[in-house]
């Protein structure tokens, strides 16, 4: 039938639960040649106006002609070119997730809404010649003007971006706005090839980071995963910028993704000063504004280094030419809620559909990178040593058993401490949680303070003198009588980063403490602030969570320790152990990163568990070789596959009962077959309540990807067919990370 204008149905992916695209007719008065798939439709729905991505037009439609609501708008703006459009249909399906919102993760907000982009504002700002020569001690009576000046002398030819700016703890736009007033600094637009700026600055690679680089660039023009395993501080950040280098001279776009920004200190420094201000950030950080803006810059090609976060895996690419995921072990790329994909995972197969070459780098890769290295489908390079002059720490276990703790440290820990302090050096100690304590027990009856909302202990905050949920968020005085007996004699369990804290300043009273963890950092740019204390030498010891085991290069720490390691040890998470692992070796990263030595002790309770002892002797890549020899007996990841079905009501019976009726069906859709994939559960989920609801999960599990998903295809899209589908909210979970 040929296809008159009257005749054209619109598909539109539409932002809901549903797995299917919603069929329009065309806006009136529309000349139906223009239209393009990626471009966004405004479409009435359900009573109210939304916008969807048309994902392609014919003449074909399940529902009668005369159903269909006719679409009520068009943007051409932005439209999201074709590849991307392939990415996210292909994303959807592996995790089987309604398009329409993966296009609600993977588009910035007012590119969803068809909204234009706001105008170009200034990115970055340099000196004056007048702000060059200035003292800023005339600014005395401006110290926020003065701060930033400063701010602007500590790199005085580079100038600093919207990022770097960020990072101040005052509100840096008025400032930003007196200097300018002043003719110090003075806007700049001026988008020099990134590469005009290298030549000022380039570290001769060793030997090893030669011959990675080699390696990488030999596949330039085509798909190749590499894993780049590099201990840390091997220099692997180098090993990016050179490649990136040999990417730009050949006009083409590369794209970093790392964990978080924040996270990743230095990295906008060491950037500017290899590339100047010619590379753009992407994420969660940044306005709507600024994020379509980037969006837009990339699609057009007018930047060709992005840094990005997660998300940043969507960016249209108008010449991609390189992916690097730094940390590719970090469970940050995987997206714990609504549509939960692996950013490393789409990047690998984003750059095969584009034939461009990948590099995965790591201190400490996941066991599904080092099992797909050693069969040869990634090419697999190691940076063995530091890439300065720095050397390897030592590394020791404390036996805790026994030992007379003064607040959760060692008589044997405390005494390295002293000796290191006595020098002038710095301590970092790493704590797994946050809060006093993380829990209120009742000495006479044994209550233990609950959350009411989750099924979890409610953790002690001293300082604000509350009990808090870590889970749900919510937060109550801290209670002065035992919920069941009364009794006040109430008394804490374990201990958290500000117990630590607190016990520091009693043993060490003439040293200065500094905390890091998401408590002390709730401000803007308070992070830079504290790790800039101790980089210049302003605090003695380091006390922190998570954060402060990640990538930051502190000199002059040159002991660090664990405090405590064992609740990884007997987690029922299977890859509780290797998290474990890459979290010691984050830290034991941390100690020794100058010329002094470092040394490193990690407590436990365990120092005889033969995984923790392979580690500590023989290091990450052999410690990973046991542990994958485990998961292939066990026959768990990357040995299988797996996805999880999860459900959750206010009731208690309702997720279950969901889940044997959807294992019932998929039991019958798998009939005779003998296809080698098991259907565990359900079981209530190991935290059984959370935020009020109850959970419980269903774990599927195959012997191969292309089972797994000939069952999830046609199932997933039933379940909410199921009566019991609408007492519960359900999600699927391809390949989870987590497994509560
Ligand atoms: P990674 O990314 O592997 O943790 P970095 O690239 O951050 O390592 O390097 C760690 C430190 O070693 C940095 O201070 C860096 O400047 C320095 N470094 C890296 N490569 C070299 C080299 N070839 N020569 C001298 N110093 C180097
Ligand atoms: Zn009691
Ligand atoms: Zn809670």
């Amino acid at each position: 039938m040929a296809s008159t204008a009257s005749h054209i149905i619109l598909h539109v992916a539409v932002a809901s639960p549903l797995y299917r695209l919603f069929d329009y007719l065309p806006p009136k008065n529309l000349d139906v040649t223009t239209l393009i798939p990626g471009m966004r439709v405004e479409v009435p729905f359900a009573r109210s106006k939304r916008f969807g991505v048309l994902v392609a037009s014919s003449n074909k439609s399940d529902l009668p002609l005369s159903k269909l609501k006719r679409a009520l708008s068009c943007h051409t703006e932005n439209i999201v070119p074709a590849e991307l459009l392939d990415l996210c249909r292909w994303a959807a399906d592996y995790y089987h997730h309604p398009l329409g919102e993966v296009f609600a993760t993977a588009l910035p907000t007012l590119l969803q809404r068809g909204s234009s982009v706001p105008a170009s504002k200034h990115s970055h700002w340099v000196l004056t010649e007048l702000g060059q020569q200035s003292d800023t001690a005339l600014l005395s009576r401006a110290p926020k003007q003065r701060a930033l000046a400063e701010k602007f002398l500590q790199t005085p030819s580079q100038g600093l971006n919207r990022d770097q700016l960020q990072s101040c703890d005052f509100d840096w736009r008025a400032a930003l706005k007196g200097l300018i007033d002043k003719q110090w600094v003075t806007p700049c637009d001026n988008t020099v090839s990134p590469l005009a700026h290298e030549a000022s600055r380039k570290i001769k690679l060793n030997d090893h980071q030669d011959q990675a680089v080699k390696q990488i660039k030999q596949s330039q023009q085509q798909f190749q995963c590499t894993l780049l395993e590099g201990v840390t501080g091997s220099g692997k950040t180098e090993v990016y910028f050179e490649v990136i280098s040999s990417a730009l001279a050949q006009n083409k776009q590369c794209l970093l993704l790392v964990p978080e920004i924040g996270l990743t200190p230095q990295l906008s420094q060491r950037l500017a000063q290899r590339f100047g201000q010619t590379y753009q950030t992407y994420h969660s950080g940044l306005s709507d504004g600024e994020r379509a803006r980037t969006w837009q810059a990339a699609a057009n090609g007018d930047i060709n280094i992005i840094v990005g976060t997660r998300s940043a895996i969507f960016l249209p690419l108008a010449n991609p030419g390189l992916f690097i995921i730094d940390e590719e072990h970090d469970l940050s790329y995987k997206q714990q809620d609504s549509f939960r994909y692996h950013a490393r995972d789409i990047a690998i197969r984003r750059a095969q559909q584009l034939n461009i070459p990948i590099v995965l780098g790591s201190a400490t890769p996941s066991l599904e990178s080092r099992e797909n290295a050693s069969k040869g489908r990634y090419q697999w390079l190691s940076l063995p040593e530091r890439g300065g002059k720095a050397i390897p720490p030592t590394v020791g276990l404390i036996d805790m058993r026994r030992q007379a703790l003064n607040g959760a440290l060692s008589p044997k820990l405390i005494s390295h401490m002293n000796a290191t302090l006595e020098k002038g050096e710095q301590v970092l100690l790493f704590v797994n949680r946050r809060g006093y304590a993380p829990a209120l027990l009742c000495h006479d009856c044994g209550w233990i303070a609950k959350c009411h909302r989750c099924n979890a202990n409610m953790t002690v905050h001293q300082a604000t003198n509350s009990l808090r949920c870590h889970h749900c968020g919510s937060q109550r005085r801290l209670d002065k009588h035992c919920g069941d007996c009364q009794s006040e004699d109430l008394t804490t369990v374990g201990f958290g980063t500000e117990q630590i804290e607190d016990s520091l300043k009693k043993i060490f009273p003439y040293q200065r403490v500094i905390r890091i963890d998401r408590d002390t950092t709730a401000k803007k740019g308070s992070m830079d602030e504290l790790l800039n204390k101790i980089e210049e030498g302003q605090g003695d010891i380091l006390v922190g969570t998570q954060m402060i085991a990640k990538g930051h290069h502190l000199p002059n720490v040159t002991l660090a320790a664990i405090l405590n390691a064992d609740q990884g040890l007997f987690a029922t998470d299977f890859r509780a152990l290797e998290h474990l692992a890459q979290l010691i070796i984050q830290v034991i990263g941390r100690a020794g990163r100058g010329e002094k030595p470092g040394h490193v002790f990690i407590q436990t309770h365990h120092p005889e568990h033969p995984l923790l002892q392979t580690l500590i002797s023989e290091g990450y890549q052999c410690f990973s070789g046991k542990l994958s020899e485990e998961r292939r007996n066990a026959a768990l990841p990357p040995f299988s596959y797996m996805a999880l079905l999860r459900a959750e009501a206010v009731d208690e019976s309702s997720p279950l009962n969901f889940l044997n009726t959807a294992k019932e069906q998929a039991e019958t859709m798998l009939g005779d077959n003998p296809q080698q994939i098991y259907l565990l559960g359900p079981i209530p989920a190991p935290m059984t309540k959370r935020a009020g609801r109850f959970r419980a999960q269903l774990l599927i599990q195959a012997s191969s990807r292309s089972s797994l998903h000939a069952l999830l295809y046609p199932w997933v899209r039933q379940l909410d067919e199921l009566k019991l589908a609408r007492k519960v909210r359900w999600s699927i979970d391809v390949d989870p990370m987590d497994m509560n």
